[in-house]
């Protein structure tokens, strides 16, 4: 999946049961998978290619690093072999391709061979081309259109009125098609090298078994899916062959904006890639999406994975998964190869993976890892021990030592791909009526298990957030409705229970307001919704991926799994702030409604006059307007008002000074509402400011960044991109910038930050770009990666905010701020045994009148994962103890029962002063002691202001996993530090993450767009 190893070494005990009965049940209920594989190796009638063949053995460094599928190359008289671009075979050691050598492989196989077609699929970020190859015999290619027909139909089951015998004639009739996508993950390398020789094999290889493929099925191939990276990768590879005895630079930009969490984006569709190969799949009606990484030797197939799966998926596809894989692992190890497993640590929880596109479009997700060195080097590899430990899920494990070649690894690949191909081939009906039946339990859903719809109402106040939303929806090719007149649906209201509330202490001393103690029913309520709500059916082929995308998950602390691999939950109308409803009533269908082709936010001027007003409901098209339309004087309002017949709240904008026609083009195509007046209304005011925005990113990682780049590009924000060794030799940045963004830079502790790399030994680290790199160096460039922010990095970023500058920190970098003195009066405190693993938490605004919080009221859903947990003090001194709540409140050792006073024998009583009450978030107030030549009591207007904090540890847990949540409960969310005549932004959430966390969005644009008024509305202590 990537390099990160985490896919290895917990083995759970108590897991046994549960997979001995998954494989009992695909012993029982699939025959095929134990149907002897047709005799795979070559036909003796073909001639070889005997240099080829001879160069392949050459670059196999143990035999049984190989099968009888690839231990030779059929000889074609017209048809070019790799070699003809790569100057030597696939796999073979120093040789690594160019996406444009890839492609120009691929081209000129097209040209030799009728039973090769190179489809263009679109663009990178950085304007590179995408393309998918497909190879099947002259007859399948020549009747391509046809052939998709079917499966269109297949596809969507509507189209023959869930007909199952005519399900069954379309299926006799159709072959399959297979897609194969590689190199998503840069620094994984093999992949295109194997799929130029698959291609090539699948075009001109005369065996029965090659035959059965190419004339049964169409295997369609992405031979680089990351190809801004894969280009970046190779560079780098030849650097490190012009510098053997150097260490080499990183691989510091995967793709343009992220990491490998561009394998994290089939939820969100933010990447152009994600985008490319969804329109591919959906638009061949492809039934199999297998996508290849690197990391585990010597294959794991990890699909079948591990639990928990996907609770949205049909246990249909589940199976699949299963019968695929362990007929691959018999295949190849019948072959003799070792290191071939498909059960392991991966979860198959999150659908945000790549091959997720097929899980949640009726098709097949498969992924491979596979052993790969990074590079085309052979190396001598020495295992650890999890990792060449036999087990009863791989009996025959990897060795603990051996060279590895990255024709071994492209020889495991090509093996593994081509027993698939095979498998798949002669299980194609089965495997194709499946997909109509998923499409067709898709179409069922809402008589099935439900829901019956979504919906989303007509007045939502953020109309921008809500058509965002339903784009995604799109873009995942679901169909949106929108209703023609208003309608009312019926909803459940689940009970509740009367749990033994084990978070009770947290409840500071029993005060919270909803705790009501009785047991309610279940029961139901009526919700209205007016003429022009969206909605969005269940009865529809693709209905899965909406459901999984606006349900909300539930991940069990007793669950198996104590290491999900990734986020466990992402409900998007809670990241994204929107309001949805989720119905079960099937009437909700019958409401008149019409298909909506594109969903735009409406928005233009109202009413007429000089000035405009636009309410602030924290959308992200304010920060865009505010930009876009920079000559105009904008004011925020800091208390609500009303005015034009509307009620407008704090934070919206007034706009004078501005043309008519340039607010009406803006208003329109931003989608925001403007109600033009006479003259301004009588409100307190502070201009809104264009802030010069810089976004800081470190040499160590760019994963997270990348998300907060990727958003300000969206909303069309402009930034300087700085790093951190700029910042250590700017000394006056206040000139420059007004706002500092420092997204998170992934666990980095303080001092990585500050040192970068190691410089006292090795050579510099370049990132340039050079005619030997030439795609390196372009978002940005250092001669040596190593040295980090520095002591004067940090000198200058604290004189930036003291001159009046805004620094905004997250999670690592917020811990970063804290550590490093730049926030008085704000301590992180470690957790005990709290686990929030990606999950979505409630959180509560505790400070509305502050401008970080414009557009918002009482609540907010945001993406947690385990803090920072902040506390506060008045006090300068250094760390305190985290309060603890209830604890302060219990009495001590001594006379009576536990409600009684003690005494003290031979005096009378003296009542203590009442201690006021101090909430989690709050700091404890100064006594007199305190303040009695208080040198380190911070003076009310420097003391941190908190806007957010997480909310009480019941109803923290909004959707994913929240273990030993009240650690965290009720603790600051977002605190503003002022300091000097700046302040330091921090935050515990992560506001801006893989475009799935717009809601939270406007709390960074609010700080942007007001970074010289953030003392607005703020109450001072009295001490
Ligand atoms: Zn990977």
């Amino acid at each position: 999946m990537s390099s990160e190893a985490r896919l290895e070494n917990d083995r759970r005990p108590g897991r046994f049961g549960l997979l001995t009965a998954i494989f009992c049940f695909v012993l029982a209920g699939a025959a095929p998978l134990f149907a002897r594989n047709q005799a795979a190796g070559r036909d003796p009638k073909q001639p070889i290619d005997r240099e080829y063949t001879d160069k392949i053995q050459k670059y196999t460094t143990e035999p049984y690093f190989t099968s009888p599928l690839v231990n030779y190359l059929p000889a074609s008289k017209t048809v070019p072999t790799p070699k003809a671009v790569l100057g030597d075979v696939a796999g073979a050691p120093g040789i690594l391709p160019y996406s444009s050598d890839v492609y120009k492989y691929m081209r000129m196989l097209e040209k030799a061979s009728p039973r090769v077609k190179v489809f263009s699929i679109g663009h990178t970020e950085e304007g590179r081309e995408m393309i998918a190859v497909a190879v099947s015999s002259e007859t399948n290619l020549a009747h391509l259109d046809e052939n998709r027909a079917r499966l269109a139909k297949l596809a969507d089951p509507r189209t023959i009125h869930l007909n199952d015998d005519e399900a069954d004639q379309l299926v006799d009739a159709s072959v399959p098609i297979y897609y194969i996508t590689g190199t998503i993950h840069s620094v994984e390398t093999g992949a295109p090298t194997a799929l130029m020789e698959l291609a090539y094999r699948l075009a001109v290889d005369e065996s029965p078994y090659i035959q059965d493929i190419r004339n049964n099925m169409i295997t369609l191939i992405t031979p680089v899916v990351e190809v801004d990276g894969r280009d970046r990768m190779v560079d780098i590879y030849r650097w490190h062959l012009a510098h053997p005895k150097e260490n080499w630079p990183p691989l510091i930009y995967w793709g343009h904006y992220v990491a490998h969490d561009n394998n994290r984006d089939a939820m969100g569709m933010t990447l152009r890639l994600t985008q490319n190969v969804l329109n591919t799949f959906v638009g061949w009606k492809a039934q199999v999406l297998h996508d290849l990484h690197e990391s585990v030797p010597y294959l794991y197939d990890n699909t079948a994975g591990d639990g928990p799966f996907n609770a949205w998926l049909d246990p249909i596809l589940t199976n699949e998964w299963e019968m695929i894989a362990w007929r691959n692992v018999a295949d190849m190890t019948e072959f003799g190869m070792p290191g071939v497993f498909t059960h392991g640590d991966f979860d198959t929880w999150s659908p945000g993976y790549l091959m997720f596109i097929a899980a949640t479009h009726n098709g097949i997700s498969r992924l491979y890892e596979t052993f790969g060195n990074g590079g085309a080097d052979t190396e001598e590899r020495t295992l650890q021990p999890g990792e060449y430990s036999r087990t009863w899920y791989r009996q025959n494990p990897p060795l603990p030592k051996v060279q590895w070649s990255q024709r071994d690894n492209n020889n495991y690949e090509e093996t593994g791909l081509l027993t698939s191909l095979h498998y798949f081939e002669q299980n194609r009906k089965l495997f194709l009526k499946n997909f109509y039946l998923k499409a067709k339990r898709s179409v069922l859903k809402p008589t099935e298990e439900g829901p019956a719809a979504y919906v989303f109402p007509a007045n939502d106040p953020r109309p921008g957030a809500q058509a965002h939303l339903l784009s995604i929806l799109r873009m995942q090719a679901c169909e949106i409705s929108r209703a023609k007149e208003a309608f009312s649906v019926t909803v459940k209201v689940p009970a509740k229970k009367k749990t033994p509330d084990a978070n009770a202490k947290d409840e500071g001393a029993g005060k919270s307001s909803d705790e009501s103690g009785t047991e309610v029913k279940e029961t139901e309520k009526t919700i209205q919704f007016p003429a022009g709500s969206y909605i969005v059916r269940m009865d529809q082929p693709y209905s899965r991926i909406a459901d999984a995308l606006l349900d909300h998950q539930y991940w069990s602390p007793e669950d198996p799994q104590k290491t999900p691999y990734d986020d466990t939950g992402w409900t998007f109308p809670e990241l994204f702030d929107v309001p949805v409803t989720r119905v079960t009533d099937r009437k909700v269908l019958d409401v008149p409604m019409e298909l909506v082709a594109e969903i735009k936010a409406g928005g233009g001027v109202n009413g007429s006059g000089a000035v405009f007003i636009i309410s602030n409901n924290a959308d992200t098209s304010l920060a865009t307007l505010r930009y876009q339309m920079k000559d105009a004087s904008i004011d925020a309002a800091e208390e609500p008002f009303d005015a034009a017949g509307q009620k407008f709240s704090r934070g919206s904008f007034i706009i004078k000074d501005a043309n008519a026609t340039d607010v009406q083009k803006a208003a329109e195509q931003l989608g925001l509402q403007a109600y033009a007046v006479a003259s301004e209304p009588s409100v307190k005011t502070h201009p809104v400011r264009a802030a010069r925005v810089a976004l800081m990113h470190t040499w160590l990682s760019t994963q997270q960044e990348g998300w907060w780049r990727e958003a300000l590009d969206q909303m069309r924000i402009p930034y300087t991109y700085i790093n951190t060794q700029t910042v250590a030799h700017e000394n006056d940045l206040r000139s420059k910038y007004d706002v500092i963004l420092f997204a998170p830079v992934g666990h980095a502790n303080p001092t990585a930050i500050i040192d970068g790399m190691p410089t006292g030994w090795g050579n510099p680290l370049p990132w340039e770009n050079t005619p030997q790199t030439p795609n390196i160096g372009k978002l940005d460039s250092t001669p040596d990666m190593r040295p980090g922010l520095g002591w004067e990095g940090v000198a200058h970023l604290q004189e930036f905010v003291r001159q009046g500058g805004v620094l905004v920190t997250t999670m690592d970098t917020s811990d970063f701020a804290v550590t490093l003195g730049l926030t008085p009066g704000v301590s992180v405190a470690r957790p005990n045994h709290m686990k929030i693993i990606g999950s979505v938490v409630k959180a509560r605004f505790v400070d509305s009148a502050s401008p970080i919080a414009y557009g918002y009221d009482g609540s907010l859903s945001v993406y947690c994962d385990n803090g920072p947990i902040f506390d506060l003090s008045d006090l300068t001194s250094g760390r305190r103890f985290r309060q603890l709540g209830p604890e302060q409140g219990k009495r001590p050792t001594g006379r009576g029962t536990i409600e009684d006073p003690d005494f003290t024998p031979g005096r009378q009583a003296v009542a203590a002063p009442e201690r006021p009450h101090v909430e989690t978030w709050q700091a404890q107030p100064l006594t007199d002691e305190q303040l009695r030549n208080g040198i380190d009591v911070i003076p009310p207007a420097s003391r941190p202001r908190v806007i957010l904090r997480y909310g009480d540890a019941k109803e923290l847990l909004v959707s994913g996993l929240v273990e030993g949540g009240d650690e965290i409960a009720k603790h600051a969310a977002v605190i503003d530090v002022p300091s000097g005549e700046g302040h330091v932004v921090l935050f515990s959430n992560n506001p801006i993450y893989r475009g799935e966390t717009i809601g939270s969005y406007p709390l960074v644009l609010n700080t942007i767009l007001n970074f010289d008024h953030l003392n607005a509305g703020r109450k001072l202590d009295a001490k």
